[in-house]
């Protein structure tokens, strides 16, 4: 999303934008923000957030969605342009910053917000639905979930379970690694707010990104994607990764769960499940799978999936680790593209491999909520999709706009086809209802 700042900036602000300033409350504008500052805002009464730095991709931007915080990244010249006090206004939808708004903009912005409402009422008639194909081929919908109101939202729509819980959120906000008791609640409250339906809970995925502030993820890695992130953290740190997977399992006495490893590259990972639980109440049965996010996992799909009960592709990494090309890093522009053949590749063999292994696979990266993506998903294979709730209405109905069958009949060419512009091509043609094989 690339920000645009308009401004006046010489100008002083009349009585009537100090009343509304008065009014109105606090957007912060930084060059970046990381997660852990970002838990702190929504108490601090901060409204918004606009970064000069970072993409819609990064975890930063994943929390705000979940704290219903709105953030505009990538608006390059935000620091020059705005000042402290400006009266501002930001537009999430379509990626602007306007600097002292005029009567004109707000009520274009009054407007706006009256249409949003519309469509979201239009929507409503998804609430709750059977998730189908035209010609009803049943598809399920997960939430990724990071915080409580999450879990509220999902079950409120209708979803068939958690499909992402990104436990790291935990860590964030603190100074301390939370204890078993504390993670066991959280986690206990989870599975009891999902009433039944499966919970698939993330273990740790911090690094990167995702610094805390307890001090368990290294802080001084010269590459720290490719470093000692997510299992490869947890697996140094074996007293609290055994601390989390007691947490998870005593959770799932009270409902299903299911456990999922992030950043899994190699099947010795797997000694997870080698824990010991004594003297609690513990899950019957828990199924135990993992994140493919790493081409290496997607590559070498058959041979971990015979540890494996279930697998979730992360696109938002698989397609930063294939592409070399740091997902938050929006200087890249396009270079961080899932519509890359040897994304569209890695995506058709994860999925045809497990479904022929028998073995459920989800995708829960940002594609899976994001509409433009939905018919190529469908047309690869994908039957579960997991995504922020805030996107499950519309792709409910998109998914209820497209035959299982025709789309599946385009896969070929989708495949086939060897540059960005011979995929759209061949979308363009699913989306105009007609078949053929476009070489590209
Ligand atoms: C992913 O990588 O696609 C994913 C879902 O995990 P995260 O965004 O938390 O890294
Ligand atoms: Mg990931």
């Amino acid at each position: 999303m690339i920000g645009r700042v308009q401004g006046e900036l010489t100008r002083d602000k009349t009585p009537a934008e100090r009343q509304i300033a008065a009014r109105v409350g606090t957007i912060l504008v930084s060059d970046m923000v990381a997660p852990a500052e970002l838990a702190h805002f929504g108490e601090a009464g901060v409204l918004g957030v606009v970064t000069t730095g970072g993409s819609p991709l990064s975890h930063s931007a994943i929390l705000a969605r979940s704290m219903r915080l709105p953030m505009l990244v990538g608006v390059h010249d935000a620091l020059k342009e705005i000042s402290d006090d400006d009266l501002i206004l930001i537009d999430t939808k379509r990626g602007e910053v306007i600097v002292h708004p005029t009567a004109q903009d707000l009520a274009a912005y009054r407007t706006w917000q009256r249409d949003l409402a519309r469509s979201a009422d239009e929507l409503q008639r998804f609430r709750g639905a059977r998730t189908a194909t035209r010609d009803d081929v049943a598809i399920e919908l997960y939430a990724n979930a990071e915080l409580p109101a999450d879990i509220a939202q999902a079950r409120a729509l209708g979803v068939s379970g958690v499909g992402l819980y990104r436990t790291e959120f935990l860590f964030l906000q603190r100074r301390d690694a939370p204890d078993e008791e504390e993670q066991f609640e959280a986690y206990r409250d989870l599975v009891l707010g999902m009433g039944g339906l499966p919970v698939t809970i993330r273990t740790l995925d911090l690094g990167a990104d995702k610094a805390d502030n307890a001090g368990i993820a290294i802080a001084d890695e010269d590459n720290p994607a490719l470093g000692v992130r997510g299992v490869r953290l947890s697996m140094r740190k074996p007293a609290l990764f055994t601390t989390q997977l007691r947490a998870i399992l005593r959770a799932g006495h009270y409902g299903p769960v299911r456990i999922l490893v992030p950043m899994v590259t190699a099947s010795e990972e797997q000694c997870a499940r080698e824990l010991r639980t004594e003297g609690h109440e513990i899950a019957d049965h828990y199924e135990f799978g993992a994140m493919i996010e790493v081409p290496a996992a997607a590559i070498a799909l058959s041979t971990l999936l015979r540890h494996l009960d279930f697998v979730s592709i992360g696109t938002n990494d698989l397609t930063q680790y294939t592409l070399a090309a740091d997902r938050g890093n929006d200087a890249l522009g396009t270079l961080h593209d899932p519509l890359h053949p040897a994304i569209l590749k890695l995506l058709a063999h994860s999925i045809s491999t497990a479904r022929r292994a028998k073995k459920p696979v989800a995708l829960c990266g940002e594609m899976a909520g994001d509409v433009r993506y939905t018919a190529l998903l469908l047309t690869l294979g994908l039957t579960e999709f997991s995504m922020h709730p805030s996107s499950l209405l519309e792709v409910r109905q998109e998914i209820s706009r497209h035959d299982y069958a025709t789309l599946r009949a385009h896969s070929l060419a989708l495949l086939r086809a060897t540059t960005r512009a011979g995929i759209e091509r061949v979308l363009e043609r699913m989306r105009a209802g007609t078949r053929g094989i476009v070489t590209a």
